[in-house]
C-alpha cells in the first residue's frame, strides 16, 4: 500500500480514538442525568453540564483543527499575500493571546518594516506557537518573539524557558497527533497544532524549525520570504 494511503489509514484510527473518548464522555453523563437527575442537587447537575460542555469544546476544537489540516493536505490553502506591517500585527498577536502579557516582542534593525504575505495564516503560525510556549513553559517565565532578517527572509523566534522536547521527539512533533509524554502529562492538546503550523509556514512559501535543550527550554523558528506568492484556490 502507497505510503500515504497508510498514513491516511493512520490518521482516521487516531481521530475516531480521539473523538471516542469526549463522546464516551458526553454520552455517559447524559444518560446518567436522565435517569437521576430527580435524585441530583443543582450543584451536581452543574457540574455534568461542565462535563458535557467542556468536552463538546473538546471535539469542536479537534474538528477544527482537521479541517484545516485537510484543507492543507488537499492543497487547497488559499494564500492572498498584502502588505502587513510587521510590529503592530505582532503587537496585535501578543494581546490576542491569552497569557499573552507574558511574551516580550523585539524587532531587529535589519527586520523589514512591511512584508507580503497572508496576514491570516501569519496570525495562525504565530499564536499556535506562542500558545505553546505559553501553555508548555511556567507562568512566571518569559516567552520571547524576535524577529530578525536574514536575506531576502524574514526570521520569527518563539522562545521559551519551559522544559525543553527530547531529542528524540524532536522529529516527531510535526507529525499530525504526536505528543510528548512530558507535553501530555503538562496539559490537554490534540498534538495537531505543529503539524498545522507547520504547513502553514510551507504554505507561505516558508519553514518551521525547532531547536530544544531539555531543561532550558525551546525555540520554534519560523523563516518565511518577505514576499510571499499568491495561492489561489
Ligand atoms: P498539542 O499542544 O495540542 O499537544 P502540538 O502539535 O502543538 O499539539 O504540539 C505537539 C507536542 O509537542 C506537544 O504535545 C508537546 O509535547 C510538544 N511541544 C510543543 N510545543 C512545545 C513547547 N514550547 N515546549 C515543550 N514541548 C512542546
Amino acid at each position: 500500500m502507497a505510503e500515504q494511503q497508510l498514513r491516511d489509514l493512520d490518521l482516521v484510527a487516531v481521530t475516531s480514538h480521539e473523538m471516542r473518548t469526549p463522546l464516551a464522555a458526553i454520552r455517559g453523563f447524559v444518560d446518567t442525568l436522565r435517569r437521576r437527575r430527580h435524585s441530583m442537587d443543582d450543584e451536581q447537575v452543574g457540574e455534568f453540564l461542565e462535563v458535557i460542555a467542556s468536552q463538546a469544546d473538546r471535539l469542536t476544537r479537534l474538528v477544527d483543527d482537521l479541517l484545516v489540516l485537510a484543507g492543507l493536505e488537499a492543497g487547497g490553502i488559499v494564500v492572498i499575500p498584502e502588505p502587513v506591517l510587521l510590529v503592530p500585527f505582532l503587537e496585535t498577536a501578543v494581546r490576542d493571546e491569552p497569557g499573552g502579557d507574558r511574551v516580550g516582542l523585539s524587532v531587529s534593525a535589519e527586520a523589514p518594516a512591511t512584508i507580503q504575505t497572508d496576514p491570516l495564516r501569519l496570525h495562525q503560525i504565530v499564536a499556535n506557537l506562542l500558545a505553546n510556549a505559553l501553555k508548555y513553559s511556567p507562568r512566571d517565565q518569559p516567552v520571547s518573539l524576535l524577529v530578525t532578517a536574514e536575506g531576502n527572509d524574514v526570521v520569527v523566534d518563539v522562545a521559551d524557558r519551559g522544559p525543553g522536547i527530547p531529542a528524540d521527539d524532536l522529529p516527531r512533533i510535526f507529525e499530525p497527533y504526536y505528543r510528548t509524554a512530558g507535553g501530555r502529562a503538562a496539559a490537554e492538546g490534540t498534538g495537531l497544532g505543529l503539524s498545522i503550523t507547520r504547513r502553514l509556514a510551507e504554505a507561505l512559501g516558508g519553514h518551521l524549525t525547532v531547536s530544544s535543550v531539555v531543561g532550558e527550554g525551546s525555540v520554534f523558528r519560523v523563516r518565511l520570504p518577505a514576499r510571499a506568492r499568491a495561492r489561489p484556490s
